[in-house]
């Protein structure tokens, strides 16, 4: 595994990659890898010639007052877990080679990005939207990779990857869950005891969802309702939103018909978890 801390080395690495055919699968992360974007690297591997993983803690996608100077960053642990896994190219940049000195331009998704968790989190799909341009641009890739558990951020990816005519193909993969159901993710660890057993009743609001809807219920409201009971019957637990919409536009959707989205997120205590669920019927 080649690891690379150079903005103009990675790019000239997949350039030689692309001229000779290799086809590149990117997996863009924020480190502290946990078994999540581990199945986002084995399908990258499995699909394509060759494997990229980026790992950058991304200060444009944090708000002043969110968490990212106590963001885990294991790196020795993150680069043993690649090599592990067989990657071919670690993307390790530093701040400066990301955004040097006079740092100006912006990639902007309009509206999509400023509802959800975009109306709590000002600035933060910018952020996204940004970074993930960058690496496109750097590194190049055949396919992109992940995860369904980032529900608006796949939906605004999506949506720039068209608008910006990137050559990439999106790839998003299922939510990777812990034994009794929480989504998995590196900010799980600032969870409480208590906490995560309160956590625990984000995905069982969903599977009541899935539930209701397999016994016919067609409502959006009656379910987002049944939801809420559940998530507020824990002291710790504080709904920030919930919301039944269309996979696309993020539009809130009354009555579902199939294929729409339900979303949601709480803070157990100070953390700020995400969970979705897409509608089968
Ligand atoms: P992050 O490091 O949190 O920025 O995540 C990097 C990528 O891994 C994103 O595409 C996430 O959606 C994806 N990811 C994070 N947690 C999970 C999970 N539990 N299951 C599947 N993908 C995940």
């Amino acid at each position: 595994m080649r690891i690379i801390r150079g903005v103009v080395e990675m790019q000239k690495c997949c350039l030689a990659l692309k001229r000779r055919k290799i086809s590149i699968g990117f997996v863009p992360t924020m480190g502290a890898l946990h078994e999540g974007h581990l199945s986002l690297i084995r399908s990258a591997k499995k699909e394509n010639d060759s494997t990229c993983v980026s790992i950058f803690v991304n200060p444009a996608q944090f708000g002043p007052a969110e968490d990212f100077k106590r963001y885990p960053r294991p790196i020795l642990n993150d680069c043993a877990v690649c090599k592990k896994e067989k990657v071919d190219f670690l993307f390790f940049p530093a701040r400066e080679q990301m955004y040097a000195k006079g740092f100006r331009s912006h990639v902007e998704v309009e509206e999509l990005s400023d509802m959800l968790c975009g109306a709590r989190r000002g600035g933060h799909f910018r952020g996204v939207a940004t970074v993930v341009a960058k690496l496109f641009n750097i590194v190049q890739p055949d396919r992109a990779y992940f995860g369904q558990k980032d529900f608006q951020q796949t939906v605004i990816l999506r949506r720039m990857t068209a608008d910006l005519n990137f050559p990439v193909t999106i790839r998003v993969l299922p939510t990777v869950r812990e034994k009794h159901g929480l989504a998995m993710s590196s900010r799980n660890a600032y969870l409480s005891e208590q906490e995560r057993e309160d956590a625990l009743f984000l995905s069982a609001s969903l599977r009541e969802a899935a539930a209701m809807i397999k016994a016919g219920e067609r409502h959006s409201g009656a379910i987002t309702r049944r939801m809420r009971q559940i998530l507020c019957s824990r002291k710790l637990m504080n709904v920030e939103y919930l919301a039944i919409v269309n996979p696309v536009t993020l539009a809130p959707v009354k009555r579902i018909a199939g294929g729409e989205a339900i979303v949601l997120a709480a803070r157990a205590g100070k953390t700020r978890l995400i969970d979705n669920m897409l509608i089968a019927i």
